[in-house]
């Protein structure tokens, strides 16, 4: 039973009616073109949490105010016992004073799987047994199409044709992104990230063609991604403040700002969080506007952090709709910005010092750590750690002068044959596919 007053989720741009979260999950974008936002946030507390065992249990609490009113409500908790059931361990790193939260222990090794598979646990619940297959389009850099493939996989009722770009994807990416057959369909695109986001967006918003081949998003933006994401921050924050009985300030490699947005979504609510600071790679449009100049968005540069290649981060807007009453410079946020040659060292540094592995988004925050401890902050810090360093071999390996085992579940998939299609950068040559795929 969900005592919870109704939820209704409203749209950023504002002209699009409010709906419950069957709707939001849904339609993954507001007609209007916004993001879908609770209306509001639940108020609970350190001790609400307390006697949670495991991060389903911490789910089910965090989450049932957000599936009030929601056709899913009574199946929360089934939901977050199959989706949230992975581990989560918090490393020491300093000794006494900061933590690594380990978001890789997925089956494609990177935080994304915890969202992916959450959304993947609502949309089977959400469809009819006799509705037609839903085609899930997604567009991906890397880590997404693959948590994503990895969720639907053999997903009765739903196929996925992931489209990622030719060259831009590490070895093992690519890898992984074709290794799973079946109902997924792998697509290497000749062009760049933003023309694999062009080609999906232009097919979803086709009419006539997402209608007729029922195609469907799961893309970083959906509200069924982010909600998750505040658990994980939810459960640990809560075991680091049992041990040391202070809110630790959390850092976040953050690309474009979901992660994060769950983050200080966690800490809004009432969870023992302090400052929560964004550590991004060379792209600084959040750091820039973090220390005072106007948001500018512009486009991604290439760096060794290529999952947060992200020079306009989407969920910005989102961030900008939960603080509209108040200056978001003023909220406890703050952002820096870490260099490609700062990245290298800093890999090759936490090695040496503290024999850990770290892929290069995590290096970012632990250079953040190291730019606070030099500035005098010295309270607890949780950091949180989105992808395995093996997923980012080619950049890791070199710099620790050995290599580095894959878990085992990239490990599986990376021994599977792996297929992906060519596909030009025209949205013709996709909705061929589509048609094609359709009628298979
Ligand atoms: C996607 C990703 C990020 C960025 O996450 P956002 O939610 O886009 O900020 C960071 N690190 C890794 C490994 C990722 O896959």
């Amino acid at each position: 039973m969900n005592e919870h007053p109704p939820m209704r989720y409203h749209s950023t741009v504002g002209t699009s009616p409010t709906t419950n979260l069957d709707g939001a999950l849904r339609r993954g974008l507001a007609p209007d073109g916004g993001l879908y936002v609770p209306e509001r946030l639940p108020d609970l507390r350190y001790a609400d949490l307390a006697d949670c065992r495991n991060l389903a249990e911490t789910a089910e609490r965090v989450l049932a105010p957000f599936f009030a009113g929601s056709s899913l409500a009574d199946q929360l908790g089934e939901i977050t016992r199959e989706a949230l059931d992975l581990p989560l361990p918090v490393v020491e790193f300093e000794r006494g004073r900061s933590w690594v939260m380990e978001l890789f222990h997925g089956p494609t090794a990177a935080f994304k799987d915890f969202a992916a598979r959450f959304l993947a646990a609502c949309m089977a619940r959400l469809r009819a047994p006799d509705a037609p297959v839903q085609t899930i389009v997604v567009a991906t850099s890397g880590d997404t199409g693959g948590a994503v493939a990895a969720a639907f996989h053999q997903r009765p009722g739903f196929r996925v044709v992931i489209l990622y770009p030719q060259g831009r994807v590490s070895a093992r990416q690519a890898h992984q992104l074709g290794a799973f057959g079946d109902n997924v369909h792998c697509f290497c695109v000749a062009g760049d990230f933003d023309d694999c986001q062009r080609l999906a967006k232009q097919a979803l918003n086709d009419r006539d063609l997402a209608e007729s081949r029922h195609l469907t998003s799961a893309n970083s933006i959906s509200i069924g991604r982010l909600l998750p994401q505040i658990t994980y921050y939810a459960h640990a924050s809560v075991q680091l403040f049992r041990r040391t009985s202070t809110a630790a300030d959390v850092i976040v490699p953050t690309g474009n700002l979901g992660n994060a947005l769950a983050c200080i979504l966690a800490r809004e609510i009432g969870l023992p969080i302090g400052e929560v600071i964004l550590a991004t790679n060379a792209n600084r449009t959040l750091s820039e506007y973090f220390s005072g100049q106007d948001y500018r968005g512009r486009p991604g540069l290439a760096t060794l952090a290529n999952a947060m290649d992200v020079g306009d981060p989407s969920n910005f807007e989102r961030l900008a709709w939960f603080f509209r009453d108040r200056d978001l410079r003023e909220v406890g946020i703050q952002a820096f910005s870490i260099s490609d040659e700062v990245i290298r060292r800093t890999i090759a540094a936490v090695d040496q010092s503290y024999h850990m592995e770290v892929c290069p988004h995590t290096a970012c925050a632990v250079e953040v750590l190291h730019m606070r401890r030099k500035y005098g902050q010295f309270r607890p810090h949780l950091l949180a750690a989105t992808a395995h360093p093996a997923k980012f071999d080619e950049v890791v390996e070199p710099l620790l002068g050995r290599a580095i085992d894959p878990p085992s579940a990239l490990a599986e998939l990376l021994g599977r044959p792996s297929h992906a299609e060519p596909m030009a950068a025209q949205f013709d040559d996709l909705r061929r596919v589509l048609d094609r795929i359709a009628s298979e």
